[in-house]
């Protein structure tokens, strides 16, 4: 079933071949039609990672780039549009001239090269290829009947399937449930494949009969069952494989040997930092699908990173913008136990003004607020209607007339009618103003981070923002786009046109985060002592 932890599983198997000196990338495979996951509503899909080559991806990616600690590229996700839009195109120009086209083989080898031109591109040692959805859907058939003939193309040693189940715990009985395992794994056999390793999802640990059971009717070896039950942390997943030797049992499958020795000293630490934090601190995101926290992923991960960084553990508190916008509403009992407010991206005028109620709420009451891509935007269009005067100032994207267009579409966005994967996307680099917050957060005078949007700040009013506090600190150095605002007179008010929470890693906590957590903390003790 979907949400089963699929990700993190080929994300964890992934960091522990690497640790041995493997290489590897991980490549997803999404039976859907849409060509990417751009064009979904987060309801649907939840986020949309993007990758530095400008790919709007599943948030899968999002997991494989965190755990592997390595950028993919938009052929690490292929979902089912894009390979018909490939298959269809060949057809057009001629390439299958004489041929009927059809699923098998053109579909199917279609899929088959997708996953040999990653691997010959990036010359990995191994390719952890996931396939979504679930085994019986019909969307998904291809790309197992691509899998399958896979291994007949590549010889037996180097294809391993890993089929990850779930076991279900029925209460009232107090039992661990084999069967849908059992189907799954009959349902998968009867399309040809018989898989060499099973990864078993559960809220309880696995009995040993239970693993007896599923190894007799999957007709697997007992050592190549791997039990998930699950974790306090996603983070802690590669250690529980580890313990179970999962990448050894990999690696003599595949006729490999690992390079060197794992040494799992940093990831154990940063773990043990999420497990057993001493200090903690409250962070309000303020968006519009608080109740589907997918929709967030990424930003939700880069704050618990700022936290690993130091030594606390990052309590979020959701709130939803469309209910800030009720002027009855008492903005310092929603926030009175928030450090710190993050307003992230998003796309529509649902909840904006309440976006921009709580930007106020930050500068003018002196709590930390980080803004990203449109929570830039609603800390400009804040600074303009109450500092700068400019009552009706708005962003063209909600308010086309406002006679004050503090944020505009991008010139190069102008004559752009199609809505897939046009928005200004993937990397573009920032030079930094010496001494700035974020230029003592990086240590670096330019920076690379990842970009999805149309809209940016309107260049005409630099001045006047400039003159009266809210500094343009980050600029893309060919363009002069801004890129960064700080605004002066606060303990740190900085939001950015990019996206940092995609560049942030456990073991590495992006340092805008750090510096954002280091903040909070020192607000809240200041506060609440
Ligand atoms: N909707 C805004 C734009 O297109 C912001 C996008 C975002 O936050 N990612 O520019």
């Amino acid at each position: 079933v979907s949400s089963l932890g699929k990700g993190i599983s080929a994300a964890s198997i992934g960091r522990l071949l690497k640790e041995r000196g493997i290489s590897v990338t991980i490549q997803k495979f999404d039976p859907y039609l849409n060509v990417d996951a751009g064009t979904m509503n987060p309801y649907q899909h939840g986020e949309v990672f993007v990758t530095s080559d400008g790919a709007e991806t599943d948030l899968d990616l999002g997991h494989y780039e965190r755990f592997i600690d390595e950028k993919l590229s938009r052929q690490n996700n292929i979902t089912t549009g894009k390979i018909y839009s490939t298959i269809i195109a060949k057809e057009r120009k001629g390439d299958f001239l004489g041929a009927t086209v059809q699923v098998i083989p053109h579909i199917t080898n279609q899929i088959k090269d997708e996953i040999l031109s990653l691997s010959t591109q990036t010359k990995t040692d191994v390719l952890i290829a996931e396939i979504g959805g679930t085994v019986g859907d019909i969307e998904s058939l291809p790309f197992l009947e691509a899998i399958r003939q896979f291994r007949i193309d590549m010889g037996k040693d180097n294809v391993l399937y890993i089929h990850v189940t779930l076991v279900p715990y029925i209460k009232v009985a107090s039992e661990l449930k084999s069967k849908p395992t059992q189907h799954s794994v009959k349902e998968l056999r009867s399309i040809g494949i018989q898989p060499d390793m099973m990864i078993l999802r559960s809220e309880k640990r696995i009995t040993k009969e239970v693993k007896s059971k599923v190894a007799l009717f999957s007709n697997i070896d007992k050592n190549s069952i791997i039990e998930a039950m699950d974790a306090k942390s996603i983070y802690e997943v590669p250690l529980v494989f580890e313990k179970q030797k999962i990448a050894e049992k990999i690696l003599k499958h595949l006729k490999l040997s690992s390079k060197k020795i794992p040494d799992l000293t940093e990831w154990k630490k940063m773990l043990n930092i999420i497990l057993h934090p001493t200090k903690k601190v409250t962070i309000s995101i303020v968006g519009k699908y608080t109740h589907l926290k997918d929709a967030y992923m990424s930003v939700e991960e880069a704050l618990k990173h700022g936290g690993i960084a130091n030594d606390a553990r990052v309590d979020i508190n959701w709130v939803n913008a469309e209910e800030l916008e009720n002027e009855d509403l008492n903005l310092h009992e929603i926030f009175e136990s928030s450090d710190g407010i993050l307003v992230p991206g998003g796309f529509g005028s649902r909840g904006i003004e309440g976006k921009i109620n709580a930007a106020f709420y930050a500068r003018t009451d002196n709590i930390p607020y980080f803004g990203l891509c449109l929570g830039l935007h609603c800390a400009i269009i804040e600074f303009a209607r109450h500092v700068l005067g400019w009552k009706d100032a708005h962003s063209t994207e909600f308010h086309p007339d406002t006679p004050y267009p503090v944020i505009h579409l991008l010139p190069s966005q102008k004559n752009i009618v199609d809505k897939g994967g046009t928005m200004r996307l993937g990397d573009y680099a920032c030079k930094l103003k010496f001494d700035s917050k974020p230029y003592k957060a990086y240590m670096e005078e330019v920076v690379k981070e990842r970009h999805r949007h149309r809209y940016e700040f309107n260049e005409k009013y630099i001045t006047e923002f400039e003159k009266n506090g809210m500094i343009p600190v980050g600029v893309n150095p060919k363009t002069g786009l801004v890129e960064i605002f700080e605004l002066q007179s606060h303990p740190w008010f900085i939001s950015t046109q990019f996206h940092p929470e995609f560049n942030s890693r456990p073991t590495k906590p992006h340092p805008l985060f750090k510096d954002f957590i280091k903040m909070a903390l020192m607000e809240r003790e200041k506060k609440r002592g």
